[in-house]
């Protein structure tokens, strides 16, 4: 076998210096055009892979504009506008209608125009449907001396989660026990379903974090993966309490190694992970609000790799699950995740 995943492949094959400060590797791409810093992104949603079938049309087009525009957030950016391409199954207008709108709401919010994109047609699988994507590029705008990426972080620092982590992950699960038609549990609450179905970028805090965070990083695939990236790209390590992990009475109501699993390794609350230094904690908790609360779950480290330590040096297990982060090649599907 090749012994390639998502990343080792990108790696690989796509990853070469160019005329960009930042590239392949960060949340976004930035380069500098006269005296503005524009940071672009491309995220693709692929039917059955990142979304569900019956998916309402809303919801699918909500989620593809907002992972986008949560890149965005993580390097800091000010949404400015986007690109849209679809490969659509077939051309169902009250799908369409349904989709543009939902979609246009969302950019209106952040004031951010749709300008182009492109529209294919996608082979049907059946008669009735067939593998829908849609790809967005979302193109932001972030002062010159501001721009901040994944690498960086520094020995030291505070680690940094915005919000609660695990709902997604645990609405995933809902969902596919629902499909295979599992004994009926108690319904989660709307506000735990939606954060899988509607992810919120975070676009204010990570423009308020410009010349706070060291460095930034949503979360996609899970705090373990995004906060790795980090880790690696800025050759350090971080010792971590995942007892401080914050989450809702929801995934609180779950075992302990099941809320283990969807807070840490599960992917799809597009929060933000972010470091500062230890200087900067007073700005940074003056940014935390009722409803997005800022949360310090550890420090960073020279010795390389995640730690499991209590954040005033008490002893905190590790974690009694093996904890996977997601990534594409490596079996499954986005959906399968733990
Ligand atoms: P994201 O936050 O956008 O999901 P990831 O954590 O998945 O980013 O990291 C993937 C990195 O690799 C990003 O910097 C992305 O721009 C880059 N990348 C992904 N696919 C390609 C490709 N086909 N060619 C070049 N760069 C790529
Ligand atoms: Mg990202």
């Amino acid at each position: 076998v090749h012994g390639l995943d998502e990343f080792g492949l990108i790696a690989r094959y796509f990853t070469h210096s160019g005329k960009a400060r930042r590239g392949v590797g960060d949340d976004c791409a930035l380069i500098d055009v006269g005296n503005h810093t524009l940071a672009l992104t491309s995220d693709m949603l692929v039917e059955g892979v990142h979304f569900f079938s019956d998916d309402t049309p809303a919801d699918i087009a909500h989620k593809a504009l907002a992972v986008n525009l949560s890149d965005l957030a993580a390097a800091g950016a000010e949404p400015r506008c986007f690109l849209l391409d679809l490969a659509l199954p077939q051309l169902d207008p009250a799908w369409l209608q349904a989709f543009s709108g939902s979609l246009m709401q969302l950019a209106r919010y952040f004031h951010c125009d749709l300008i182009g994109g492109d529209t294919t047609q996608a082979p049907a699988t059946s008669p009735t449907s067939g593998a829908l994507v849609i790809a967005i590029t979302a193109i932001g705008e972030v002062p010159r001396d501001d721009v901040r990426g994944r690498d960086g972080a520094r020995a030291g620092d505070d680690v940094w989660v915005s919000g609660e982590l695990g709902d997604a992950a645990l609405a995933v699960r809902r969902r596919y026990a629902q499909a295979r038609g599992a004994v009926a549990a108690a319904p989660l609450p709307d506000s735990v379903m939606q954060r899988l179905t509607r992810p919120q970028p975070r676009i204010a805090l990570g423009m308020g974090l410009r010349g706070l965070a060291s460095a930034a990083a949503d979360i996609s695939d899970g705090l373990v993966g995004d906060l790795g990236h980090i880790l690696t790209r800025s050759g350090c390590g971080a010792r971590i309490d995942w007892r401080l992990v914050p989450h809702s009475q929801a995934v609180a109501a779950l075992a302990l190694d099941e809320r283990q699993a969807v807070t840490l390794a599960g992917g799809d609350d597009y929060e933000l992970v972010f470091t500062a230094d230890p200087s900067r904690r007073e700005q940074i908790l003056a940014l935390s609000t009722p409803e997005l609360p800022l949360t310090c779950i550890g420090s960073l480290c020279q010795q390389p790799g995640l730690h499991w330590s209590g954040l005033d040096g008490t002893r905190c297990d590790a974690p009694s699950i093996p904890l996977r982060p997601f990534t594409h090649f490596s079996g499954g599907t986005h959906h399968d995740r733990p």
